[in-house]
C-alpha cells in the first residue's frame, strides 16, 4: 500500500497540536478524540502516538499497544455512556477505505447499528 508517512497525516498534526483538537482521553501511548464528520450519535478515535501506517504495517513489537489501544476505547465508550453496546472498526488499506493513514480505531454508538456494513 503506497501511503505518505503516518508523521505527514492529518493525525501526525494532531498529535503534534499543530492543529486543533480536544483529546478526550490521552495518555503516552494514544489519544482519543471525537471524529470531525461523526456516522452515529457519538463516534470517536482511537489513535497511538506511534505512526504506525494501518493495522497490516503493525508488528509483533505492537502488539501491547494494539491490545492498549482496544482497551483504551472501551474505557472512553464506558465513560462516554455506551452501556447499550456500540461498534468497534479499523479501516484498513486501499479496499477498506482508510482514507487517514495512521492506524485508528473507530468506536461508534448511540444508535442501533447494522450488519453487514456496506
Ligand atoms: P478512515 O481513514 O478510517 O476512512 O477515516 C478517517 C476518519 O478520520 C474519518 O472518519 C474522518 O472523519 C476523520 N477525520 C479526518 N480528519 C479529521 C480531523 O481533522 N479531525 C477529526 N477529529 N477527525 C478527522
Amino acid at each position: 500500500q503506497s501511503a505518505a508517512p503516518a508523521e505527514d497525516t492529518i493525525f501526525g498534526k494532531i498529535l503534534r497540536k499543530e492543529i486543533p483538537c480536544k483529546f478526550i482521553y490521552e495518555d503516552d501511548k494514544c489519544v482519543a478524540f471525537h471524529d470531525i464528520n461523526a456516522q452515529a450519535p457519538t463516534h470517536f478515535l482511537v489513535i497511538p502516538r506511534k505512526p504506525i501506517v494501518m493495522l497490516s504495517k503493525a508488528s509483533e513489537e505492537d502488539e501491547s499497544l494494539l491490545g492498549h489501544l482496544m482497551l483504551v476505547g472501551s474505557k472512553v465508550a464506558k465513560d462516554l455512556g455506551l452501556e447499550n453496546g456500540y461498534r468497534v472498526v479499523i479501516i484498513n488499506g486501499k479496499d477498506g477505505a482508510q482514507s487517514v493513514y495512521h492506524l485508528h480505531l473507530h468506536f461508534l454508538g448511540g444508535r442501533q447499528m447494522q450488519w453487514p456494513p456496506g
